[in-house]
């Protein structure tokens, strides 16, 4: 490692010699899970009834037949038209993340109005996306807008039924707080399904403060990772490098314009070469997994910001050189979901940049939704939607 200009240089503990993506791949191996599909692959739904994909327990997912969700007061049904499955589906699949068992997962969800129920505040016919999070609205998180916050926060595809399904019943919570976000008809469903990841994704852009004309780097060239990338790109950040282990990743990253593409190894240098040895303002780090933090902390400049934009498995920890913090000023934060505000600028945003349709590269039927889940663990393609 270098020394940073004018400062002495500081060791942090080098990535392990496995990669990240081997870490992954290894962690998936050994939970031994593989999805299942339980039943035979059927056509559309019973009269009456729909398909939908239920989580049961880690490890047990399948697409089975339940009733048609009807209106309640103040509910309204959607017809959905594509759902993203999201890392942390992933995640409540492998037992690292907390979901009701039985419960239709996917939060990432593009549809359509088809019921309104008595006193919803909608109309048939409304191409929507949604803010999948449940809130007490009287908390201080709440009051401030950080409804995502909430410590009685409840979300769609974890604590109640999701969208990985034909229709969805949306609670009347959701109704009236404006969760249901209105999207250009003309955007492809897959691409409205992105409402909630980009939302977050925006969330972490702001935090950090990424700025036009300004470094940025990415720890992680997977979905999120790329989508970092897009939106940095967006906010007029550079130059941007992105640091993944996969080469078929790197090249995405390139082909999505990232300035510099390295591997974990690589990228400390060919940081510190692109920023005068000063580092990078903003780093985020859309990989959940330990050895992230020492790069992003080899990355980041003084007085630099550090997102944990993933999810960790449980207990993780990492020691970390309290003197980075200290004498260099650099500021580690976490992100998760997004201020509502937000998803009304990541619906702005989404029809403008074409290039999020190079993130989506697997879709599956609802009969084969099980498929997805494979897709995933075995880090085929990059993100997944299943359409309706
Ligand atoms: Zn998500
Ligand atoms: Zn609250």
């Amino acid at each position: 490692m270098g020394a940073i200009a004018g400062i002495k240089s500081i060791q942090f503990p080098p990535l392990a010699d496995k990669t990240l993506s081997q870490l992954r791949q290894q962690r998936y191996r050994a939970s031994g899970l593989r999805p299942a599909r339980w039943l035979p692959r059927a056509g559309r739904g019973l009269m009456g009834a729909m398909k939908a994909l239920r989580f049961y327990e880690p490890g047990k997912v399948a697409v089975v037949d339940v009733a048609d969700p009807a209106a309640s007061p103040g509910e309204v049904i959607l017809r959905v038209h594509a759902t993203g499955l999201c890392n942390s589906d992933v995640r409540v699949f492998l037992g690292e993340k907390k979901a009701v068992a039985g419960v239709i997962p996917g939060h990432e969800i593009a549809g359509e109005v088809v019921t309104v129920g008595r006193g919803a505040r909608a109309t048939v016919g409304d191409v929507v996306s949604l803010c999948p999070i449940l809130c007490c609205g009287r908390c201080s998180f709440c009051r401030e807008g950080y409804r995502n916050r909430c410590p009685s926060r409840r979300t769609l595809g974890y604590d109640l039924d999701g969208g990985i399904a034909e229709y969805l019943r949306v609670p009347p919570e959701l109704v009236s707080l404006g969760h249901l976000l209105p999207m250009e008809p003309a955007t492809p469903p897959h691409l409205r399904a992105l409402l909630e990841p980009f939302a977050c994704v925006l969330n972490s852009i702001v935090s950090l403060n990424v700025q036009a004309g300004a470094p940025m780097a990415i720890v992680g060239g997977g979905p999120m990772g790329l989508l970092h990338l897009i939106a940095g790109r967006a906010w007029g950040a550079g130059p941007i490098l992105v640091a993944e282990p996969d080469e078929h990743r790197r090249a995405v990253a390139r082909e999505l314009g990232a300035d510099i593409v390295a591997t974990p190894e690589e990228a400390p240098a060919l940081g510190r070469d692109a920023t005068h040895g000063e580092g990078f303002p903003a780093v985020a780090v859309a990989v959940g997994l330990a050895p992230a933090l020492p790069l992003a902390l080899d990355l980041a400049r003084r007085l630099g910001w550090i997102n944990l934009f993933a999810g960790f498995p449980p207990a993780s920890t990492h020691t970390l050189d309290l003197n980075r913090v200290h004498y260099d000023e650099v500021r580690i934060l976490g992100t998760q979901n997004a201020p509502f505000g937000l998803y009304a600028r990541a619906a702005a945003l989404i029809p403008r940049l074409p290039a999020l349709d190079r993130v989506v590269t697997n879709r599956y039927a609802l009969p084969d939704a099980a498929d997805a889940y494979t897709a995933r663990l075995g880090r085929e393609g990059l993100k997944s939607a299943v359409l309706m």
